[in-house]
């Protein structure tokens, strides 16, 4: 299979691969089917890649865990004559459970890649698991796919590392121009700069693409707070006069102007309370 994923979620797992601390349990979550499965096997390819800077995605081992025959990476499939994709208990402990302790073939580790595991694992079978993930042998890795961790079992929960795949949000230049001319407006001294941006965008569909990006650029505004620095200027911007309570506030109000857009509101007043909502969050002591 070929990996699809944004650059920042795959960063994100061969972080986890090089920093040599792969979790023994790992829940992967959001995303779609797709990418959550990519997720899984870049996972799986790092585990046993021998490589450096793993998973190589082109070594012997890398190659055998896409082509889905590796012998260390194992992805259970639901079993025959069950309906609806559900892996039996009986299955799970004869094909799988019984199979654990037993050393890897070729890597160092072996892999189990449970895909949709909230559908595949009912809650005798994830119970069943529960006693190896508590005391996980050296050489074994689970990785769960779901859509959302709390689909899991809280006890799988608990002692999985729980990676969250992000959505990037893709702007056409339009909005992406519009949410620019807002930052301005908002970090301008003159209200008038912020009712100009905001009343350019006389359409309902306009003005909540432009809201859209502006809690996207917001949203990343927040993750400087935590450490990481903003590549996008307007961004930065932001975050020169804004702190991180402000931030909050103005995220808040984007929501309710997003919501009340959906409803008969008038946009000329809507635009007119969303500028002074802005201009009292910007500038109040
Ligand atoms: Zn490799």
């Amino acid at each position: 299979m070929e990996i699809r994923l944004q650059k920042d979620n795959e960063d994100v797992i061969r972080d986890l691969v090089n920093s040599g601390r792969i979790p023994h349990t790992v829940i992967i979550e959001g995303g779609d089917g797709e990418e959550r499965k990519s997720a899984a096997m870049l996972l799986a390819a790092g585990a046993v890649c021998p490589q450096n800077d793993r998973p190589c995605l082109c070594c012997n081992a890398c190659r055998k865990v896409l082509d889905g025959f590796h012998p260390d990476v194992f992805i259970p499939e639901p079993s025959k004559g069950l309906k609806s994709g559900i892996l039996s208990l009986r299955d799970l402990r004869d094909r799988y459970l019984s199979q654990m302790s037993v050393k890897p073939n070729e890597a160092d580790v072996k892999a189990y890649i449970f895909l949709d595991a909230d559908k595949l694992l009912r809650e005798d079978a994830q119970n069943a698991l529960l006693k190896t993930i508590e005391e996980p042998p050296q050489n074994l890795l689970f990785i769960f796919t779901v859509e959302s961790a709390k689909a899991m079992l809280l006890t799988v929960r608990s002692r999985a590392r729980i990676i969250m795949l992000r959505h990037t949000f893709h702007a056409d230049e339009d909005s992406e121009k519009a949410a620019s001319s807002i930052i301005d407006g908002v970090i301008s001294l003159y209200e008038y700069d912020l009712l100009k941006a905001l009343n350019a965008l006389n359409e309902k569909q306009a003005l909540k693409n432009a809201l859209a990006v502006f809690t996207e650029k917001l949203r990343q505004a927040l993750s400087f707070y935590s450490g990481i620095q903003p590549a996008d200027p307007a961004v930065k911007k932001l975050t020169r006069k804004l702190d991180r309570s402000r931030v909050i506030a103005m995220i808040g109000v984007t929501n309710e102007a997003a919501a009340k857009l959906k409803t008969n509101v008038n946009i000329q007043l809507l635009q007119t309370w969303l500028s002074s909502q802005y201009r009292r969050i910007t500038w109040q002591k």
